[in-house]
């Protein structure tokens, strides 16, 4: 089936602002309700970021992920910061998703999806609604959709504005990927485009040269046979978001001509966080009723028994592609909680696609006071979550990961073997730990192993 002309039916009692109705966690006490009204208002007038058109296709390309056809690369920060909304890190970042493509193409023999967790990614959860320090307490930092990281009240304010400003960010960041792309940047005949300077003296550097040249071998080969091919010559990139502020996802909730029903158009592919994920609140409520394919983040505390109302709830219709399953267990945890709810869905022949994020399970404090994964976990946790899905019978489809194309030192472990006290050389992350450059390859190179046994 073609999603592209997909049958849509209405969704009962649902509007963009029906999620108001109900309890939304996680959302900051703006001060002046006028003042939230008219930067909403002036939001829901500037032109959406992504068409109606890209988000069916993408979840069409989703249904094939289902069906084993494709396999979904989503990475990118844990927050965006407008800070951090410049040349290199935008291209940097896209570098190592398009390098771990081509490793995950050449390896599975399949074609990689590949959505970015940018281009809208500003809005955080946090554990607590205020932070106390030296006898002080402010809201919490949200995100810089919300408020600044600064610990000064004026920053921490949470300011409507921001709305705006992380619209016209996501739109900076989302036109130079685009122009990148369509620019002959992801072009598979110049993979060189891709490499980050830092890299050369990898100890990954020659299994990767060796695939890059395998691939070009490959290309040159059908190129003499058939002429070039058009394909080839660019990739298709897809946005994703935690869709958490929904003051901001209502304004940017839209109707188009073409299609019936409501998009969101501030991303392809929005998702719900483990926080925010409950069957009754509001975010459910809100992603319910838009066309999108979307997502859920599930966690070790997550039984069967809640899992599929939130599946009914969330795809009524079984309809393929609209629905992917984020399970972020740990690497303690999986081997418990991830059997019984693969077994539920099946019994149940609910379509989903399954995807792994290594990463939210695995996060730790060190003794001086950062926030890291250690690298053997997050593998450990991938490495157990292709076994698991194999013993019940069911899909992984893809991976979830935290990443920068910075040479960062967030993640403890990976080829470089980096310790607690290299946390101290670059450590850049205001929110979670990220992969850097090398561990995100070393991470596609085992996905490849293990898929392919
Ligand atoms: C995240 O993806 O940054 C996040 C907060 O994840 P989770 O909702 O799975 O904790
Ligand atoms: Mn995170």
């Amino acid at each position: 089936m073609n999603s592209l002309s997909s049958t849509f039916s209405p969704v009962a009692g649902w509007n963009p602002g029906s999620w108001q109705q109900r309890v939304a966690l996680q959302q900051p006490q703006y001060e002046d309700a006028a003042e939230l009204a008219e930067a909403t208002g002036q939001l829901a007038q500037l032109p959406p970021l992504v068409t109606s058109w890209e988000v069916l296709a993408l979840k069409q390309s989703l249904a094939e992920a289902q069906e084993g056809q494709r396999f979904l690369l989503q990475g990118g920060d844990c927050a965006e910061s407008f800070a951090d909304c410049t040349s290199p890190v935008i291209s940097n970042r896209l570098k190592v998703l398009l390098q771990m493509s081509l490793v995950l193409v050449h390896g599975l023999r399949k074609p990689v999806l590949r959505v970015g967790r940018f281009a809208g990614q500003y809005a955080k959860p946090r554990s607590t609604d205020t932070e106390t320090r030296g006898g002080v307490t402010l809201p919490s930092f949200r995100g810089d959709v919300v408020n600044g990281p600064e610990f000064t009240a004026e920053a921490r304010r949470p300011d409507p504005q921001r709305l705006i400003q992380a619209h016209a960010h996501s739109a900076l960041t989302m036109n130079f990927v685009r122009a990148l792309i369509d620019g002959g940047f992801a072009d598979l005949h110049h993979p060189e485009y891709w490499d980050l300077a830092w890299v050369e003296h990898s100890p990954l550097a020659s299994e990767y040269r060796r695939m890059v040249n395998g691939i070009g071998d490959s290309l040159r080969f059908m190129e003499t046979l058939a002429g070039p091919i058009a394909g080839f010559t660019r990739v298709d990139f897809f946005t994703s978001h935690e869709a958490l502020l929904l003051h901001y996802e209502e304004a940017l909730t839209r109707q188009v001509p073409r299609h019936k029903g409501w998009f969101n158009l501030s991303t392809h592919f929005p998702w719900i966080g483990m926080r925010t994920a409950a069957l009754d609140g509001a975010h459910v409520e809100y992603f319910r009723g838009i066309r999108n394919p979307v997502a859920v983040k599930v966690g070790p505390s997550v039984t069967a028994e809640q899992l599929l109302p939130l599946i009914e709830a969330l795809n009524p219709d079984d309809e393929p592609g609209r629905l992917t399953l984020i399970h972020r267990m740990g690497n303690a945890q999986i081997a418990k909680s991830l059997p019984p709810l693969l077994d539920a869905v099946k019994r149940e022949g609910r379509r989903v696609l399954w995807v792994a994020d290594p990463m939210h399970g695995n996060t730790e404090s060190t003794s001086n006071g950062y926030k890291t994964r250690r690298f053997d976990s997050i593998r450990g946790e991938l490495d157990q979550a292709f076994d698991i899905h194999a013993a019940a019978g069911t899909r992984l489809g893809g991976v979830h990961l935290e990443l920068t194309g910075e040479d960062v030192t967030e993640c403890m472990g990976g080829a470089r073997d980096l310790s607690e006290a290299d946390l101290d050389r670059a450590y850049k992350s205001m929110v979670d730990p990220r992969l850097n450059y090398e561990q995100s390859l070393e991470l596609a190179m085992l996905i490849v192993r293990k898929s392919t046994g």
